[in-house]
């Protein structure tokens, strides 16, 4: 079990050597003094204090951090779905922090795929139909966002469920719909806030395992939590406080999802 070796067997090589530093070149995203301010009628929130970071493309990252400390403002600004005050955002390299609305859009929808605490599922649709919407708001053919949206499904595991509406679903399968729904657009980033909020402790760690094999897979993850638990299955945890970066450390003995899941109990459908 290679995810469970510990530090004292790994060649001498490996001991002591800090990871290289990521290089300008690698970095999906990058911020530099990052300010967001919310004003409220008189009184003005400095949701974020100046963020810098620099994140490598196939890095898989916990955000954590008190509930106000600026986890969401930071996704919302990462994800193209709001602009900093003052810093800059670039993302594969471009500048973004200045795009209006409208070029945030269609970025977003090239590269950016979003998973929320609350699924966002609309309630009518079936599952296939949920995960092709973003496809809708593309050039691809029709016949090609069927075929990917199929795709897109079976990646979370749910090939046979294209045809069910949510309600026909449990909180985890349609938090799977919207995980497919995410990456159906085939974007270098996945963003998730608190994706598992709302779902017990298997399920979540079931979410974590389709987390875990996407990335294993190359696809860079950014996913707020302010669960330990769910934090130690990504690769690098950042921990937010006034709108601050103050740690960010590497996960060391980070658990595979896949094993952990053989030790909880199963539950009845
Ligand atoms: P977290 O996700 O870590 O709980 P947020 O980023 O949601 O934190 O919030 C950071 C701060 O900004 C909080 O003080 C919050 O009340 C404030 N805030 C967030 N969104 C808004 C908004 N749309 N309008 C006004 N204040 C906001
Ligand atoms: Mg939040």
């Amino acid at each position: 079990m290679l995810e469970n070796t510990p530090m004292s067997i790994m060649s001498p090589d490996a001991i002591g050597k800090s990871q290289p530093p990521p290089s300008a070149a690698d970095a999906v995203i990058r911020t530099e003094e990052l300010h967001k301010y919310y004003e409220m009628g008189e009184t003005r929130v400095h949701a974020l204090r100046g963020v810098s970071v620099m994140i490598s493309r196939g890095e898989f990252v916990a955000i954590m951090g008190a509930s106000g400390s600026g986890k969401s403002t930071f996704m919302n600004i990462l994800g193209c779905l709001d602009r900093p005050n003052s810093g800059r955002y670039l993302l594969e390299g471009t500048d973004v922090s200045q795009h209006d609305k409208k070029a945030l859009a269609s970025i977003r929808n090239q590269k950016i795929g979003f998973v929320f605490q609350g699924f966002n599922l609309l309630a009518r649709t079936t599952a296939l139909e949920n995960t092709e919407l973003p496809t809708l708001y593309t050039k691809i053919a029709q016949a090609d966002r069927r075929k990917r949206s199929i795709e897109a499904l079976a990646m979370v595991g749910l090939a046979n469920r294209a045809e069910h509406f949510p309600s026909q679903m449990s909180g985890g399968q349609q938090q799977r719909v919207a995980i497919a729904r995410a990456l159906v657009n085939r974007p270098s980033i996945l963003l998730a806030d608190e994706p598992t909020g709302n779902l017990d402790t298997r399920t979540s760690v079931e979410i974590m395992e389709i987390f875990q094999n996407l990335n294993d897979k190359g696809l860079t993850i950014l996913l707020v939590t302010h669960e330990q638990d769910v934090a130690q299955f990504a690769k690098r945890v950042l921990v937010f406080r006034d709108g601050k970066l103050r740690k960010d450390d590497l996960v060391v003995n980070r658990p595979s999802a896949t094993e952990v899941l053989k030790t909880l109990p199963t539950l009845e459908d």
